[in-house]
């Protein structure tokens, strides 16, 4: 179910604009709106689940087809071989700000491990 109070599913539905790079049955990829790298791009499930500590079991499918696309948007995009980092912020530790689960795709340059 949608959640009308989120942000990305209006980016879903098409209520907030973005610059969409890939979409499929099961999800939605578009360029964030803050870029921290030459290539900045989230990828979220079209279904609403508030963040990876709400994802269960059952959603195995649909989390396995958010990281498996972002290794294709990679792919596609050119800098997989140089090499990409995923991120799926979670809850207040983990700087989540946005709560429908959401993994950024970051490329363009290297990065550092750990993370800040
Ligand atoms: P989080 O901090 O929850 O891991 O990531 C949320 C991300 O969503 C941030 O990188 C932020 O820049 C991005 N973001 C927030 N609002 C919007 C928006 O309206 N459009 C787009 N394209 N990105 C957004
Ligand atoms: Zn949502």
């Amino acid at each position: 179910m949608p959640d009308e109070n989120c942000i990305f599913c209006k980016i879903i539905a098409g209520e907030i604009p973005s610059t969409r790079v890939f979409e499929d049955e099961n999800c939605v990829a578009f360029n964030d709106l803050h870029p921290q790298a030459p290539a900045h791009i989230l990828i979220i499930p079209r279904l609403h689940i508030d963040s990876l500590d709400k994802a269960r079991f059952e959603d195995k499918e649909t989390v396995g087809h958010l990281l498996l696309t972002a290794a294709e948007i990679a792919r596609e995009s050119g800098f997989a071989e140089n090499g990409y980092r995923v991120v799926i912020n979670t809850n207040s530790d983990g700087g989540q700000t946005v709560f429908h689960l959401h993994i950024h795709l970051l490329g363009g340059r290297e990065f550092v491990f750990p993370p800040g």
